[in-house]
């Protein structure tokens, strides 16, 4: 990546501790050193299985969860860990984010104009007449009408709810969006329809976004580039279309295998690896390689030793956390 960051994590770490459980502290290591760049402008798509460790990424990065260690930075200012209540505003309308889930992300009891709104009167100081035009002027831009400003939330589709939740976020104008499984909790059919939308407002306002989702082929075709997890790792960040058709880590080739190609000319040039076992606890992981249990190339030192992320010696672009390169 050539241009400075808009965004970047510094050996992001996030634990949960659990307390102690027969005499010994459980702790879920959710992130271990998370390093990664956003530049102005770009899609960084993040993939990896249920419990790899995403979400708690998005979250801890724009401050919902407060982090174990590590540092985040917004062009190159580093963002205190807990927000003085005069820092907060200027961060909120920095940041925003969109969950995966439209049914309980979304108030019921409030009024989709209060929802919409809200972000604006409590960070801003505009006007009660401003809020209503932002308001119904966000409705219309998300494929939704001014008039729906005074219904709830249960009155509309899970499409429509992440319209809703899309305009929330995007009313404050942000430089930066987490976009958390935003199409996962919705009906195949209208997935494409809220991809589209956040394509459309990517172009219209230069937005840098995090794109977080399991389905890779949907990574590939929104992110210009894509960071793989496991268990609370980045084990590989490059091109989208390199990662995708040319995996070098072996849980990126078993997870690209598992993801079926719509395409059946691409689907038969890939690989055919398959991938086994669960993903592991990652309540008091030790040292070595996290995929060790599950992978078909695992190696003596593999059990010892953690890889660390490292440019590939003929693709620097490319990062990868293997002993195999
Ligand atoms: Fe497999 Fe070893 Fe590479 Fe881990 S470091 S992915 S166990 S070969």
């Amino acid at each position: 990546m050539s241009q400075s960051p808009l965004i970047e994590t510094i050996n992001l770490t996030k634990h949960f501790d659990l307390g102690k459980q027969g005499g010994v502290r459980q702790v879920v290591h959710a992130l271990d050193g998370i390093s990664l760049q956003i530049a102005e402008q770009e899609i960084l798509g993040l993939v990896g299985e249920s419990g790899s460790g995403k979400s708690t990424y998005g979250k801890t990065l724009i401050g919902l969860h407060d982090k174990t260690a590590g540092e985040v930075r917004l062009r190159g200012e580093t963002l205190p860990a807990h927000y003085h209540p005069r820092d907060f505003e200027r961060h909120a309308t920095s940041m925003q984010m969109i969950f995966q889930d439209p049914y309980s992300s979304l108030n019921p009891r409030m009024t989709v104009g209060e929802i919409i709104g809200e972000g604006l009167k409590l960070h801003t100081k505009a006007s009660a007449a401003e809020v209503r035009d932002k308001v119904t002027g966000w409705l219309e831009q998300v494929g939704l009408q001014g008039e729906h400003a005074g219904r709830y939330p249960h009155e509309f589709s899970g499409g429509q709810r992440q319209r809703i939740g899309i305009a929330r976020a995007m009313i404050l104008e942000p430089e930066f969006v987490v976009c958390d499984e935003p199409i996962s909790a919705l009906d195949v059919s209208v997935q494409a329809q809220v991809i589209n939308l956040l394509d459309d407002l990517k172009a219209s306002m230069g937005l840098t976004m995090l794109f977080i989702a399991h389905d890779l082929s949907m990574v590939r075709y929104v992110s210009d580039r894509m960071a793989v997890m496991y268990l609370g790792m980045v084990v590989e960040l490059g091109p989208a279309n390199d990662v995708f058709f040319s995996p070098k880590h072996p849980y990126t080739e078993v997870l690209v295998a598992s993801n079926p190609e719509p395409d059946p000319i691409t689907e038969r040039s890939r690989a055919s690896t398959t991938i086994s076992g669960e993903i592991p606890s990652p309540v008091n992981v030790g040292a070595g390689c996290r995929f060790a249990s599950r992978c078909p190339k695992v190696m003596d030192i593999c059990r010892s030793t953690t890889p660390e992320l490292n440019p590939l010696k003929d693709d620097s672009i490319r990062q990868v956390a293997c002993h195999l390169f």
